[in-house]
């Protein structure tokens, strides 16, 4: 019986020791939560606007990632309607100065018709009103004869730039559906990847510390911490989750749904390891307090004085009195396979 002192298990803890283990479950979700951010990074976010137009963002997004603008061909047919814009401006301009034209050679014959007529009643048109006037008629029909096909080749060009705005607004809203789609994706792809990463190290330290707690180990606290921290990680996450969709004002029900789930969860894992009725039990006989009622009595009773329940047995091994739902006998120290 050398390793006498092994069986003796520790459950006291010093303070200094609950501080350092505290500090370590903070280290530990540090490097838990340094792990998720490293593994979101490694899933590109995707870019809608091409860099040309966001200058500004270069130093945030790669600039080798192509945008969905650039990939749909946006970016070009917004440079299309750019430049078709540009000509319609253009023949805009041609048109304005055309009538300009047409207003002032208008001017400039009636001006010179009335002359004409006038010298025409006093009869003595000279041949110099007369050429003045016809010169003036024909510069007139002229400046007319530009602003027709001014007008034509500024509405071929305003319907052609109406055209390419719809095609350009048709692309517009598909790249727009592609990005939500995309980051639809690669939500779902994070949060999966981020759940499962965050699972593994609970199971993980789960089945390690339950390994080293059969086997009581020494260190087992590390383990505990270890542990702690993974649950701590796993339920900040959800929360991180949680408050997004909250944020995103998705569904309050499904916020309410899993918080529910989890909450329950929560409650019956509580219930079966912390307080199982074995648990309970021990724990009660442990203080003197009655294993059904948590009464406390004294050694010579038999029965609970509050709920009459019976508190000793006969041992089946040394035939002495044992305390019922004890684990083992008080005299013998044998153990009652089976007892409740
Ligand atoms: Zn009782
Ligand atoms: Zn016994």
């Amino acid at each position: 019986m050398a390793n006498n002192y092994y069986e003796v298990e520790e459950q006291e803890g010093t303070r200094i020791e609950k501080v350092l283990l505290a500090a370590l479950v903070a280290f530990l979700l540090v490097g838990g939560f340094w792990a998720l951010g490293r593994i979101e990074s490694s899933f590109p976010e995707p870019v809608l606007l091409s860099s040309t137009t966001t200058n500004y963002n270069l130093s945030q997004t790669d600039a080798s990632t192509v945008s969905i603008e650039d990939e749909l061909g946006v970016t070009q047919k917004r440079r299309d309607v750019a430049k078709l814009q540009q000509i319609v401006d253009n023949r805009n301009a041609v048109l304005s100065m055309a009538r300009v034209a047409q207003t002032k050679a208008e001017k400039e014959y009636k001006f010179r018709r009335e002359e004409y007529r006038t010298a025409m009643q006093a009869g003595s048109a000279l041949p110099r009103v007369r050429t003045g006037f016809e010169s003036s008629r024909a510069a007139y029909e002229v400046a007319s004869a530009l602003v027709l096909p001014a007008q034509a080749a500024l509405d071929a060009a305003t319907k052609q730039v109406a055209g390419e705005q719809q095609k350009l607004n048709a692309a517009q809203m598909r790249a727009q559906s592609v990005f939500d789609q995309r980051s639809f994706q690669r939500n779902l792809k994070l949060f999966a990847v981020h759940f499962t990463f965050a699972g593994a190290c609970l199971a993980m330290s789960f089945a390690v510390w339950q390994r080293a707690r059969k086997r009581r180990w020494r260190y087992l606290t590390v383990l505990t911490a270890v542990f702690t921290a993974s649950v701590l990680q796993l339920l900040l996450l959800l929360l991180r989750y949680c408050w997004a969709l909250f944020l995103q004002d998705i569904a309050v029900l499904g916020v309410s749904a899993l918080g529910t789930i989890v909450c329950v969860l929560a409650i019956v894992g509580i219930k079966r390891w912390l307080y199982s009725p074995e648990r309970l039990a021990q724990a009660r006989l442990g203080s003197h307090r009655c294993a059904r009622c948590a009464t406390p009595f004294i050694e010579s009773q038999n029965h609970c004085w509050k709920c009459g329940h019976a508190l000793v047995e006969k041992c089946p091994s040394c035939g002495g009195n044992r305390l019922l739902f004890a684990p083992h006998c008080g005299n013998c120290g044998v153990g009652v396979q089976g007892s409740p």
